[in-house]
């Protein structure tokens, strides 16, 4: 058997943030990941490719084992709700809070407030969780403009300097959850390759910085 490893990442900051983390460990895509446009890369060692893809995505390749590892936010992990994945490590990267937020002087309690955000399962546990009836509004970006408009009184959305909230007229009321990178590796492939995943698994504790 092959110990080839696949590692999906989510385009865009996490891969930014994940590739100096992997260049630790001796992994560096071939190509300049800025200038190709081919979605699998791959690397100096011969064992290993990257899949570069949409992260929502991330958790499906992994647990259907299209890929032995990903790497993705936690947000994207909670929102997915699968469990055909472990999540060894916690890579200090791409770091946010999930809030919920509300436009300024704006009154906070409402009933049944109309909440607009693309985490539609993990904003109603989190209402669930203390018996708040809420309507949840599906968008898929800019969710700030929704309160704005009139579309929806708050949102739940990542904020990580609290600018973009500033900037539309919003206040944070909530911290939902703190969000960072994960590696997840297939449930069969820790079994099956368990000497590659486990040496990279070491590899790359031994270099992630210790969260404050
Ligand atoms: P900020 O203005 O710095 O609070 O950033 C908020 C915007 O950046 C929102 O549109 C978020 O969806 C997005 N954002 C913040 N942190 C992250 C992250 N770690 N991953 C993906 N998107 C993020």
């Amino acid at each position: 058997m092959s110990d080839k490893i696949t590692i999906a990442v989510s385009k865009g900051r996490i891969f930014d943030e994940a590739l100096p983390l992997l260049a630790k460990i001796d992994v560096i895509p071939k190509d300049d990941p800025q200038n190709s446009r081919k979605l699998i890369l791959e690397t100096n060692k011969n064992n290993v490719q990257i899949l570069v893809i949409r992260a929502t995505d991330v958790p499906t390749y992994v647990e259907r084992g299209a890929a032995e590892l990903g790497i993705a936010g936690k947000d994207v992990l909670l929102e997915y709700q699968g469990d055909g994945f472990y999540e060894p490590i916690d890579l200090g990267i791409a770091k946010c809070k999930m809030m919920l937020a509300g436009l300024k002087g704006v009154k906070k309690e409402i009933t049944r407030p109309r909440i607009a955000t693309k985490y539609t399962n993990i904003t109603q546990n989190y209402f669930s969780n203390f018996g708040k009836q809420v309507e949840i509004i599906k968008l898929y970006g800019s969710m700030e403009l929704a309160p704005i408009l009139g579309l929806a009184d708050q949102i739940v959305d990542l904020v990580d300097t609290g600018k973009t909230l500033e900037a539309n007229g919003l206040v944070p009321y909530e911290r939902i959850a703190d969000i960072s990178s994960r590696l997840i590796v297939n449930k069969a492939s820790m079994k099956l390759k368990s000497t590659a995943i486990k040496s990279f698994i070491e590899k790359l504790s031994d270099v992630i910085e210790v969260a404050e």
